[in-house]
């Protein structure tokens, strides 16, 4: 993180507070000051105590989750996928006449607890909200790349790292540096990598932190199942795709996308019996798709593909294929929420 960062975010965090403090949330919830939709994206719920797979992707404990379920559906018009459409029209028609706001709650990649801890919150909440499926997690119970490597540093029996290969350079000391600091360096790496060099810098970690790869059992009950999420898709929750392996698309050629994006699609309407037609982008940061990945959207017939760079939709066309939303993060609490729905124009950017 920049220097810019961390001064922008400070002066975001004091301009939450103030606002927390002296009633102005409650009072922009009440008297809105945008129009428009707010997308939220969640990865798992719950808490990661003792786990050794990647602490970051916990969005939020139940007791969190279940308050910004309230707090979005008493302030909000709370939306499922089947409103997209109409909710992005009403938004993008006349943002000062029409003080319309939406909100949509999302997930992505398929965990478990999607299914056992925040799927009753939304229930008794009457509240919907869009699951976005990869389909190598659920149907072959696949570890991702980011629990593997955090479980592999995690595992370590060693006190030094030496790290000096083509992708690495330099030693870190394991004890004094944090693993999340170092799982999250190896991760950025990871990112760069063309998707035929991923296995090798797998390995080179297994290697390089003594853990080896991590054994399969740790992804047997990570994810939901088909039948799960048919269970959600019958309650009327929202099932989009998220690509088959859940690569980077950029790092892959024009055909492999397609196939991602197409094959995902097709796993996923007959693993449910129903038609998807949402994709939301791996990583989902602006560098992680491109002209081809459009391309390929359209080709195997979706409509709409969620981004996750922060931005909400408002005054103007949306760009179907670049919808945004919000990662919503560990570090965020429920006013960090409020905040980034009462004004996402000065919240919602990261
Ligand atoms: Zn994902």
């Amino acid at each position: 993180m920049t220097g810019t960062a961390v001064a922008r975010l400070s002066k975001r965090q004091i301009l939450r507070q103030i606002l927390n403090r002296s009633g102005g949330l409650r009072l922009l919830e009440a008297v809105p000051a945008w129009s428009g939709l707010v997308a939220l994206n969640y990865h798992r719920i719950g808490a990661p105590t003792h786990s050794l797979l990647n602490h970051a992707l916990w969005s939020a404990s139940e007791t969190d989750f279940d308050a910004h379920v309230r707090t979005l559906k008493s302030n909000f018009d709370l939306i499922g996928l089947n409103d997209l459409n109409a909710a992005i029209g009403d938004a993008s028609r006349d943002a000062t006449r029409r003080r319309h706001r939406f909100a949509m709650i999302t997930f992505d990649d398929g965990y478990i607890d999607n299914y056992e801890l925040a799927f009753p919150i939304l229930q008794a909440h009457n509240a919907p909200a869009t699951f976005f499926i990869t389909t190598d997690f659920v149907g072959r119970r696949r570890l991702s790349w980011w629990d593997e490597i955090a479980w592999m540093v995690r595992s370590s029996p060693r006190r030094m790292l030496r790290l000096s290969t083509p992708w690495f350079d330099g030693s870190v000391d394991v004890p004094t540096e944090p693993s999340s600091v170092l799982i999250h360096r190896l991760l950025q790496t990871f990112y760069l990598l063309p998707a035929q060099q991923t296995e090798n810098y797998l390995d080179w970690i297994a290697a390089a932190t003594g853990s080896g790869r991590a054994p399969a059992v740790l992804s047997e009950t990570l994810w939901m199942n088909w039948d799960q999420v048919n269970e959600l898709a019958d309650a009327g929750m929202g099932i989009g795709a998220h690509s088959v392996t859940h690569s980077v698309m950029t790092s892959l050629s024009a055909e492999e996308q397609l196939f991602e994006i197409l094959e995902s699609r097709l796993i996923i309407e007959h693993a449910i019996g129903r038609s998807v037609s949402t994709f939301s982008y791996p990583l989902g940061r602006r560098s992680t798709f491109n002209v081809e990945t459009r391309n390929a959207l359209s080709r195997a017939g979706f409509d709409w593909a969620f981004s996750q760079y922060g931005g909400f939709v408002s005054g103007q066309p949306a760009d179907r294929f670049d919808i945004p939303r919000v990662a919503v993060e560990t570090d965020l609490d429920l006013s960090d929420v409020r905040a980034i729905c009462a004004l996402p124009q000065a919240f919602a950017r990261h």
